[in-house]
């Protein structure tokens, strides 16, 4: 069986009505571009550069310089030949602690993480967005922000930017001046207003690991309370299926990059909903690939509003055996 998903390596991701797929890879480190060339993915979705930072903290407390993210950052890209590297700016905080203080926060999945922190820290973050945007002078390179939930963040972000770009055009450094930037739609108040993020950036990638975390109620990593944490709650659905609708009616590319889109179990209800790019572990690349191959969008398009439009969870459950079964 692993034989038969190798062969499918250099197949292109097409739907049985002819419709291309985007299948992308995550990684931590740039050393994973080798196994997301191996499984043929067509570019990193989302590198979490937070893994560049992590476990070299605490006593020392020291963060990686600009030139280390940078040769980081320029490794991927050059690593993936010409392929787009989406990088993720820092999402520090609860499951990824950078250091004791964020450990010992009240709630440190609502407390100041991600882009909250890094807005706090605007000397640290700007040294990250020009390590990356001095990367992008190497190749093709998407600027993904996690977290956002207000207007006022991405307008701060937005001007931390501009405001690297500037320090580099100062010190005569090189970097993609039209470099896209994206936003991690993962926070539930991010997907019902979604207006406020597509006037403002070029690209979308939804965190279903964090959307169904703050939708439901429930630590993602939480044992006590993990059978509650339920990708196919009516809820889940809902956000998904309008922020992938609406990011198609306003030309603004919506990717999924949580553990849903690795899950075969999911691949056709994901299509139906309309996405058309999806990025996961490299592990995952080719079985969620040979799921595209077997796939017909005119008859999952049809039968996924069907899903839709149920709230019990054994109709929709029945829904998606009926997506199986197409
Ligand atoms: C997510 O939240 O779904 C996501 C892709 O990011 P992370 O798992 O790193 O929080
Ligand atoms: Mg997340």
């Amino acid at each position: 069986d692993r034989k038969k998903l190798g062969k499918l390596k250099k197949t292109p991701a097409v739907t049985i009505d002819g419709t291309p797929i985007m299948l992308m890879a995550n990684i931590e480190l740039p050393e994973d571009c080798a196994a997301a060339l191996d499984a043929g993915a067509s570019g990193v979705g989302l590198f979490r550069s937070e893994f560049l930072f992590m476990g070299r903290t605490g006593y020392h407390n020291k963060l990686p310089t600009e030139d280390e993210q940078f040769e980081s950052y320029r490794k991927a890209v050059v690593n993936m030949k010409g392929r787009p590297v989406t990088i993720r700016t820092l999402d520090t905080g609860a499951d990824k602690p950078l250091d004791m203080a964020e450990q010992t926060a009240l709630n440190p999945a609502l407390g100041l993480r991600a882009i909250r922190y890094c807005l706090a820290e605007p000397q640290m973050f700007l040294m990250q967005l020009r390590a990356i945007l001095r990367a992008s002078a190497f190749g093709p390179i998407r600027l993904l922000i996690p977290m956002l939930s207000h207007a006022v963040e991405i307008d701060q972000t937005l001007q931390m930017i501009a405001q690297a770009k500037t320090q580099l055009r100062t010190a005569n450094k090189k970097f993609d001046e039209a470099i896209e930037i994206g936003a991690m739609i993962e926070i539930p108040a991010a997907a019902l207003t979604l207006p406020l993020f597509i006037k403002r950036l070029d690209f979308l990638s939804i965190g279903t690991n964090d959307l169904i975390q703050y939708t439901l109620a429930i630590d993602r990593v939480d044992h006590e309370v993990a059978h509650l944490y339920n990708p196919l709650h009516p809820a889940i659905l809902y956000l998904l299926s309008s922020t992938i609708k609406m990011g198609a009616k306003y030309g603004v590319p919506v990717a999924v990059c949580g553990e849903m889109a690795g899950d075969t179990r999911l691949t056709r209800l994901l299509l139906g909903m309309g996405l058309r790019e999806f990025s996961m572990h490299p592990s995952r690349l080719l079985p969620v690939k040979q799921e595209v191959l077997n796939s017909d969008l005119r008859l999952l398009m049809p039968q996924t509003r069907k899903i839709l439009r149920a709230i019990e969870p054994g109709a929709i459950a029945e829904g998606v055996e009926r997506l199986a079964a197409l």
